[in-house]
C-alpha cells in the first residue's frame, strides 16, 4: 500500500520575498473584522524584521520563546491565549522563526480546531479536524519543518510529533535574507540536521527513487555550503532544508535521530546539537557521512557543546533508551526489519554511554 502524502500547496522563494507576505495574507482575510495571529521567535523583538511584519488592525502578534524546545503545555497555553483574544477563530496563524517556532505555529493552528490537549494528538493521524490556515516562514535553515507533516512536541510522556496531513503548512515563504543573523554555531547545528536527514534517508532500507532524488540534491547542496563555502550559501541551505525534508517525507530518518530524541526528552538537548553529538559516535553505521561531518566541523571550527550532558546517571541512560526504542520505523529504516536483533537494548545503552562520555 503506497502512502498518498499531501504537500504544501503554496511556496514563494527568493531573497526579499517576505515583503509579499501582506499581499499573500490579504487574500485570506475573510472579513473586515477577521484577524491573523503571528507567532514570532522572540529573538526578533529588537530586530528590524519586527517593523516588517504586516500586522493590521485586530491582528495578534505573540513573541514566542524557544530557549526550550516546544512542549504540549506551551502549545495549549498559546492556543488558549489565541482563543480568548477575540472569542473566535483567527483567519490564519503565521509562524516566523526556526523549527521550534514553525512547529508551535503548526500545532496552535491544529489545536484551535481540535478539542483537548495537544498531548492527546502526539502520534500518527490522530488529528480529526482541518487546521486554521497556517504559514511557515523559516529564519533558520535545516530542519525541513517548513515542508514536513509533523509538529514535534515534548509532552508529559514522550517527545513525538502531531503527524497528519492537516499539520502541513498551507503556504511557506522561503526568504534566505531572514537567516542573516543566525549565530555561526546554531547555523551549523541546524544545517547538520539537514545533512543527517540526507545521510539517514539515502542509506536507509526505505529508500526509493522519490527520496533519493530529493536527498541527493539536498546533500550536494549541503556539501557546497559546508565544504566549498559556495556563493549564495544561505539560498542553497534553505533549498537543502526543503529538499532534505521532502526526502524523508517518503522514507525515514535513522539511528542518529532516534538517539537524539532520547537526549532531548531526558536532558532537553536541542535537536540540531543533539544530532551532532549522536552522529559524532556513529561512524560504525554511517562511515562516509560521519567522516564528512567531521570535515565540515573542522572547516567551520565548530566545537560540540556538551552543555546539558553533565553527570548523566545510569537511570537516565535507561530512560533515553526507553524513548529511542519506541521509534521503531527509524530503527527499521536504518537496520532492516530485524532491527531488534541487531540493536538490543544493551547495544543502544552503549551508544548512549559513548555519546554522554564524548565519543
Ligand atoms: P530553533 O527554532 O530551536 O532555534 C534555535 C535558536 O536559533 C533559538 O535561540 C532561536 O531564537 C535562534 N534563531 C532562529 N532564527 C534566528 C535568526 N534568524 N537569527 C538569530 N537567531 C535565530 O532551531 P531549529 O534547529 O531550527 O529547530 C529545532 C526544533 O525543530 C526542535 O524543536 C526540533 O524538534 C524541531 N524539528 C522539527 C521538524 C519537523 O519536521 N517539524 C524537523 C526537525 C526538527
Ligand atoms: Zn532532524
Amino acid at each position: 500500500m503506497f502512502r498518498n502524502f499531501k504537500t504544501v500547496s503554496h511556496v514563494i522563494f527568493g531573497r526579499g520575498c517576505f515583503a509579499q507576505l501582506s499581499e499573500i495574507l490579504s487574500d485570506r482575510r475573510k472579513s473586515k473584522d477577521g484577524f491573523m495571529v503571528f507567532l514570532v521567535d522572540d529573538v526578533f523583538t529588537e530586530k528590524p524584521l519586527k517593523e516588517r511584519i504586516p500586522v493590521k488592525g485586530g491582528d495578534l502578534l505573540i513573541w514566542v520563546n524557544v530557549d526550550h524546545e516546544p512542549t504540549t503545555q506551551y502549545v495549549d497555553d498559546l492556543t488558549l491565549q489565541v482563543k480568548n483574544a477575540q472569542n473566535r477563530l483567527p483567519d490564519g496563524v503565521i509562524g516566523i522563526g526556526g523549527g521550534s517556532t514553525m512547529d508551535l505555529a503548526k500545532a496552535v493552528s491544529l489545536m484551535l480546531t481540535n478539542p483537548g490537549s495537544s498531548a492527546d494528538y502526539q502520534g500518527w493521524d490522530l488529528i480529526k479536524n482541518p487546521a486554521v490556515y497556517h504559514v511557515g516562514i523559516p529564519t533558520l535553515s535545516g530542519t525541513g519543518a517548513e515542508v514536513s507533516r509533523t509538529a514535534v512536541l515534548s509532552g508529559p510522556e514522550k517527545k513525538l510529533g502531531l503527524n497528519s496531513d492537516f499539520t502541513l503548512f498551507d503556504q511557506m515563504v522561503l526568504d534566505s535574507e531572514l537567516t542573516a543573523g543566525v549565530p555561526k554555531a546554531q547555523y551549523f547545528y541546524t544545517g547538520m540536521d539537514c545533512y543527517v536527514h540526507c545521510v539517514e534517508s539515502l542509506s536507509g532500507t526505505y529508500l526509493n527513487a522519490f527520496s533519493e532524488a530529493h536527498g541527493k540534491k539536498a546533500i550536494e547542496l549541503c556539501r557546497e555550503v559546508f565544504l566549498e563555502g559556495a556563493p549564495d550559501s544561505d539560498d542553497k541551505l534553505m533549498m537543502a532544508s526543503y529538499m532534505g525534508g521532502m526526502s524523508i517525507v517518503y522514507s525515514q530518518v535513522g539511528i542518529c535521530h532516534a538517539l537524539s530524541y532520547g537526549l532531548a526528552f531526558v536532558r532537553g538537548i536541542h535537536h540540531g546539537i543533539g544530532n551532532c553529538l549522536a552522529f559524532d559516535c556513529l561512524e560504525a553505521y554511517y562511515p562516509e557521512g560521519v567522516r564528512e561531518f567531521h570535515q565540515m566541523m573542522e572547516k567551520h571550527d565548530i566545537p560540540l557543546s556538551r552543555k546539558g550532558l553533565e553527570n548523566v546517571s545510569p537511570e537516565e541512560v535507561d530512560r533515553m533508551v526507553d524513548v529511542a526504542v519506541t521509534l521503531a520505523p527509524l530503527w527499521e529504516n536504518a537496520l532492516g526489519p530485524d532491527w531488534q536483533r541487531k540493536m538490543p537494548r544493551e547495544k543502544m545503552k552503549k551508544l548512549y554511554e559513548e555519546i554522554v562520555a564524548g565519543g
